[in-house]
């Protein structure tokens, strides 16, 4: 079975602006449906034109507002509507719409008889926008009675164990005549991964329109072609992705994969969204996962999962890769050896021997970095705002603790030859330096102080730029990103990078 066919959902306000989208994108899809519910009223009228203009295979869909939709004028306005677009059927099959979706509750015999008769397929959908469908194959069933329309269940999973059970039940299935999607960020792998749901097709919006889908979370028509190359996914694809809660701007695919692109390897790197790390591995397993990034909250939690830990990890306490052998998942650690090349790029040197290094923060990524500043035997005093978690951490590699206020100016002064900023204060924050952005807000920089944030959005955080106005020399956390996600890479694949 080959990949799903690509649906690009229009939902702009006219007929011109859809076919305007459409045509920016054509080369992506191979359906565009058009969502009559959000079009003006007046537009609705000319809607029996659009597969004649659209040059493409169409859907016909008036989703009601029950169902996710915009439509509320009631059933009489909407069979109309639908009578108006699929009559008068041309001779020219490209000029009628191809498909019609019509929810399960919603027969007209007299409108499908003359879909039949004019070779327009029927989708016959369920749609629930609050709760999981728990029985798929049943629900198929009932839903495909005629034999002749192809099933659509869409719902909203409560948590990964509900898409779980989709991947589950599909892979029961023989052919590829339905459509199967968990919708919501929980729901992002089965819009990746419809060879191995086997679905006919599988939706994606314009980035310009995505708002309008916000719950459904489509993801965009560039994103799924260009960093997913949702074409070249099949059921032999190896698939890899990346865990964690909310997990929301994540970079790792958009590395993962152009890597996989660029080594011709056939692979595909998801996102994987899971409220507690035990379901993101119970999903990996059901799916088949071969190696598995973990990100907050879930990076400590893998110590007390069945998972195989090298030294590395159970020395930092954390792992942030797990990679899946013949039986087992091995536990690794790549923020270490990312922050330690990143690091030693940046100031120049070979080690941190006879260096002062302040470790701002105590919590997982500040893990990594302390077994790494450790083992270049650097001299660090760790500062926190709970200070017994400052405690815990330096003890651990005998360096010294502080408090992180302005208390502790003096000790900070001492420790200033490099200071590696750990905490998430800073992060998305593109304001003049002050109290809320900057963790060091009350020390004065001397200017001969490197500073390194490991936070690389912003790329300039507000305390890199008092830094830097202060003369120091500054370094964001990008390269530590890609250098973690480079060696991830080759434990996944085996391959450089
Ligand atoms: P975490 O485990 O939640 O730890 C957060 C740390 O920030 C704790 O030390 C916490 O102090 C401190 N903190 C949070 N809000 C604070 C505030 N308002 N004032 C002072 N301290 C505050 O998070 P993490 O996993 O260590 O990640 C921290 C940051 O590093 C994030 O921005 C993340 O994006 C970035 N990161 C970057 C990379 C990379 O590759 N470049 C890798 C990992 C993480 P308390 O202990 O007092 O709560």
């Amino acid at each position: 079975m080959g990949s799903p066919k690509v649906c690009l959902t229009l939902t702009a306000p006219t007929i011109e602006e859809d076919l305007e989208l459409l045509n920016r994108y054509r080369n992506k899809i191979d359906i565009a449906e058009l969502r009559v519910d959000h079009l003006l009223p007046d537009e609705r009228l000319h809607v029996r034109k659009f597969p004649g203009l659209a040059g493409l295979p169409c859907i016909l869909t008036i989703r009601r507002q029950i169902d996710g939709g915009q439509f509320v004028e009631g059933e009489a306005a909407r069979t109309i509507l639908f009578a108006r677009a699929l009559s008068f059927a041309e001779e020219d099959k490209t000029k009628n719409f191809e498909y019609v979706d019509f929810e399960e509750d919603f027969h007209i015999p007299s409108l499908e008889d003359a879909t039949l008769a004019f070779g327009t397929k029927i989708i016959r959908s369920v749609h629930d926008m609050k709760n999981p469908i728990i029985n798929i194959n049943d629900r198929l069933a009932s839903l495909n009675k005629s034999g002749y329309e192809i099933p659509k269940i869409a719902f909203m999973p409560h948590s990964l164990d509900d898409v779980k059970n989709l991947f589950e039940q599909a892979s029961l299935l023989k052919d590829s005549n339905h459509i199967l999607i968990a919708m919501g960020a929980l729901g992002t792998p089965t819009r990746i991964l419809g060879s191995k749901l086997k679905n006919y097709l599988t939706y994606t919006s314009t980035p310009e329109t995505l708002t309008n889908t916000k719950n459904i979370a489509h993801i965009d028509v560039i994103t799924l072609n260009d960093t997913y190359h949702i074409k070249q996914i099949s059921e032999k694809t190896k698939i890899f992705g990346i865990t964690g809660w909310p997990l929301s701007g994540t970079s790792s695919p958009a590395l993962h994969n152009a890597g996989y692109e660029k080594n011709g390897l056939d692979a595909v790197y998801i996102p994987i969204c899971a409220e507690k790390f035990s379901q993101a591995m119970d999903f990996a397993e059901c799916i088949g996962v071969k190696g598995l990034s973990v990100t907050v909250p879930h990076k400590e939690e893998v110590l007390n999962s069945n998972v195989v830990i090298d030294e590395t990890v159970s020395e930092i306490g954390a792992s942030n890769t797990l990679v899946k052998n013949e039986n087992d998942w091995i536990a690794f650690n790549t923020d270490a050896e990312g922050f330690q090349k990143s690091l030693l790029e940046f100031t120049g040197l070979k080690n941190l021997k006879r260096k002062k290094v302040a470790i701002i923060g105590a919590g997982g990524a500040a893990r990594a970095i302390a077994y790494a500043v450790h083992k270049l035997k650097g001299d660090a005093c760790v500062f926190n705002r709970t200070l017994s978690k400052a405690k815990k951490l330096a003890e651990q590699f005998n360096f010294k603790y502080s408090i992180l206020n302005q208390e502790a100016a003096g000790m900070l002064k001492k420790y200033s030859d490099i200071i590696i900023q750990t905490t998430s204060k800073g992060m998305h924050s593109t304001d003049e330096p002050n109290q809320e952005n900057d963790p060091l807000f009350f020390y004065d920089f001397s200017g001969k102080e490197m500073v390194f944030d490991i936070i690389y959005m912003p790329e300039t955080t507000p305390i890199m730029k008092r830094a830097k106005n202060a003369g120091c020399k500054v370094c964001n956390g990008f390269d530590m990103l890609r250098y973690q996600g480079y060696k991830q890479f080759e434990l996944y694949t085996g391959v450089e990078y």
